[in-house]
């Protein structure tokens, strides 16, 4: 039998890199089979080493707004790389990235770049613990923030119990500091508050959630949290790495109408360079060195190459608000489409939507926390993943994550798609 380019190259990669490959979700282990390797992205489609072709919805996990390789983005890395890769020096473009930044997300006041989105969550926690000389914080169970230590924790047996590590290698002093409250449970929130009453520095959340697949947020539990957070003089941080900018100018804050105290950024932000960002209320940015004591640094933080692609991203952004528009109709239509395959097959699998971040759940209860997203039938999900990926559809290779629509996605690309849903769920199901 012939062996195919991508299981030869992954062989390779088990030998040089742990798993093969340099982010587990990518190896395809929770829906089975091989990784594919990628050669080329343009527009909706990737185009891997044994010449197939695929329609996706991944974006490389968020990034790609406008599809892979828009023409504006690659111009403008074109143009910067002409004076050089990086300084270590300040340039103007973080200037115009900081502003443009400040000016699309009312929250922000001041900005502090870095290279990824897990820099930007744990530097914003370290902010937050500065600025209010706390040392806990809560999260909630299923809210992925990047993987520093004190965040790869789950809760306990019960509800007031120590979290615990959820990897090897992070430590129980990591986790005594982190309280674990459940997602859309304000009640969960109060009781952690009056627990530690006066011990915690902060409360991290993705506003809308994408990590454990699709999830939106409860108006009144969002809106209480603020009100307890200022009750209490704690620090709101909205980790905004998945949704900002993706779903509206201002991120999902500007969708719930609330404002957090810090936000997290990273993907879209950085045009598909390795960036990320953390900013808001200027007195506690201004706690972060060298304007105050809160250490924090990057060599390659601002890099040019990051700023220009990022810019390009964000100043099209800004100049088209239109792009929001445009993915709520094709993300509708893609939605509206799978809707009705599940009805005519006689299944009532759960989507959740929200803007251009969608989920198909293989589950009948309606997911709106961590509890119900993993009554998933997440060995379902890996042979549907496998049905479309064999129609040319290439989804995420993991239940609980968000699928991206771009702007980029054709009317014929989407019907695709929707043929692609009923032939695979078809066979499954
Ligand atoms: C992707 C993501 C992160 C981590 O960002 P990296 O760039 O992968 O480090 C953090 N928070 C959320 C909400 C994310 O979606």
């Amino acid at each position: 039998m012939n062996i195919s380019t991508s299981e030869k190259l992954f062989n390779e990669a088990k030998q040089y890199i742990p798993g093969g490959v340099n982010s587990p979700v990518r190896a395809f282990k929770s829906v089975g089979g091989n990784p594919i390797f990628m050669q080329r992205g343009e527009g909706s489609k990737i185009f891997d080493v044994d010449g197939n072709e695929y329609i996706e919805y991944i974006g490389s996990w968020g990034p790609h707004l406008f599809g892979h390789n828009p023409p504006f983005i690659k111009q403008a890395l074109l143009n910067a790389i002409e004076n050089g890769t990086s300084f270590g020096a300040p340039t103007e473009l973080e200037v115009q990235m900081a502003k443009l930044i400040t000016e699309l997300v009312p929250s922000i006041e001041m900005v502090r770049m870095v290279n990824s989105g897990t820099e930007a969550t744990m530097s914003a926690i370290r902010a937050a613990r500065g600025y209010t000389g706390k040392e806990k914080f809560i999260k909630f169970e299923g809210c992925y923030h990047g993987h520093g230590d004190f965040f790869l924790i789950k809760a306990g047996s019960g509800a007031l119990t120590f979290g615990v590590p959820t990897s090897p290698g992070v430590t129980k002093g990591n986790a005594a500091d982190t309280l674990i409250a459940d997602f859309n449970n304000i009640d969960s929130v109060k009781q952690l508050v009056k627990a530690n009453k006066g011990e915690i520095a902060a409360v991290i959340i993705e506003a809308v959630v994408g990590n454990m697949g699709t999830v939106p947020v409860s108006d009144s539990f969002i809106k209480e949290l603020r009100t307890i957070c200022d009750e209490e003089k704690i620090v709101l941080i909205f980790d905004e790495v998945m949704t900002g900018f993706r779903l509206s100018q201002g991120g999902a804050q500007e969708v719930l109408g609330v404002k957090p105290d810090l936000s997290t950024f990273g993907k879209i932000i950085g045009g598909g360079l390795p960036v990320g960002a953390y900013g808001g209320k200027k007195e506690i940015m201004e706690m972060v060195s060298p304007a105050g004591p809160v250490y924090q640094a990057g060599t390659l933080s601002g890099n040019p190459l990051a700023m220009s692609a990022g810019l390009a991203a964000l100043t099209e952004i800004k100049t088209h608000p239109e792009v929001y528009k445009l993915l709520e109709e094709k993300s509708a239509y893609l939605e509206n489409g799978w809707k009705e395959n599940i009805k005519n097959l006689g299944k009532n699998f759960q989507i959740n939507r929200i803007g251009s971040m969608m989920t198909l759940f293989f589950t009948e209860e309606k997911v709106t926390d961590y509890n119900s997203a993993i009554t998933s039938d997440a060995t379902l999900y890996g042979k549907y993943f496998h049905g479309m990926l064999n129609r040319g559809i290439y989804l995420p290779p993991a239940q609980y994550e968000a699928l991206f629509v771009s702007t980029a996605h054709s009317k014929e690309d989407l019907d695709k798609s929707i043929k692609a849903n009923y032939e695979a769920l078809k066979e499954i199901a």
